[in-house]
């Protein structure tokens, strides 16, 4: 505690620093999986995959709007305000202060958006964790907007699809984030009580408490390759059960290997998935299809499937709303 720690050391950090992380004149992209660098307008054309690797980077909810929903079909949907802040916690800094840099660089409220609309024709509800919220974080305000958007999906007919990518509870809420589990899983039974399907796309990474709800209760669950996806961490579990784990533990293609998942999709397929098993699952509601209606509708999603297949077109205009996004 003297004038050098005091003044000169943060003058000089102050001068050394640079926040750049989304700075637009750093037009290369540097690729975590092969390290190689890729122009950021190559990256936004291939849908934010990398052309070498096929490393699948993150990417938040207004790109998986664009890109699962029928072009100009959907909406976003307002969700329910949370109590800020119900702890007063603080650790570092003030939560309600991390809150609000958070809201400023993402200009949402929370770490959940959703939105209503369509795919390939057929009524759907999707709502997706961004991780640049605060680590995709789950509080109260995003346990609200999940129960908020499956009651949206019961109300509309609508399949209901959840995109994850979370590291967990939000501990800045304490016990509050955690009786979200429930609650989260509680929003879910309530669509799989009404004979809608709720599907699941699980994203890098997602871990903790997402997983241990929501995530793994999908009917159907599709992982992006490469996802990281797990409850604890690969450390404590290491130094729990002493024991080294497998180099590909908690991957989508590990986990699919032991049956906790039902498929690995490339992004360029999700759609095209998505819009398959939309047409298998969805029959007029409260009865059961007659054979003309079944045959019409799996006829319907035959097409849908084959007019969904990511063809250049497609790619195209999904790389237009890259272009938008990173403008
Ligand atoms: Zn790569």
């Amino acid at each position: 505690m003297n004038w050098l720690t005091n003044y000169v050391r943060p003058t000089i950090k102050a001068l050394v620093r640079r926040d750049r992380p989304d700075v637009p004149e750093n037009l290369w992209i540097h690729c975590p999986s092969c390290e190689r660098m890729i122009f950021h307008r190559d990256l936004d054309a291939n849908q934010d995959v990398c052309s070498h690797c096929d490393h699948h980077f993150r990417v938040g909810p207004e790109f998986r709007f664009k890109a699962l929903f029928d072009e100009g079909s959907w909406t976003r949907i307002e969700l329910p305000k949370a109590p800020v802040d119900p702890l007063k916690f603080r650790d570092r800094k003030r939560y309600s202060e991390r809150l609000r840099e958070a809201q400023s660089k993402t200009g949402q409220s929370d770490a959940i958006e959703a939105a209503h609309g369509r795919i390939a024709g057929l009524p759907a509800v999707i709502a997706v964790m961004n991780f640049e919220f605060m680590a995709g974080s789950m509080g109260v305000a995003l346990g609200e907007g999940l129960l908020a958007a499956a009651r949206l999906a019961v109300l509309q007919e609508a399949a209901f699809v959840v995109v994850t990518a979370s590291g967990g509870a939000r501990m800045q809420e304490g016990a509050l984030s955690l009786m979200q589990m429930p609650r989260s899983t509680i929003a879910v039974e309530e669509v799989k009580e009404a004979g809608l399907p709720y599907i699941t796309i699980l994203t890098d990474p997602t871990t903790g408490g997402v997983t241990a709800s929501f995530a793994m209760l999908g009917d159907i669950a599709i992982a992006e390759p490469g996802a990281r996806i797990g409850f604890a961490g690969r450390r404590v579990i290491e130094q729990t059960i002493r024991e080294s784990l497998p180099e590909d533990f908690q991957t989508s293609e590990h986990l699919l290997e032991h049956g906790m998942i039902d498929m690995v999709v490339h992004r360029f397929e999700l759609r095209a998935t998505l819009a398959r098993i939309l047409g298998l699952l969805m029959r007029p509601h409260g009865a059961a299809a007659d054979d003309a209606e079944q045959s019409r509708l799996l006829a319907l999603s035959a097409d849908d499937a084959s007019e969904v297949a990511i063809d250049s077109a497609d790619r195209q205009a999904v790389g237009k709303a890259g272009d938008e996004l990173h403008q």
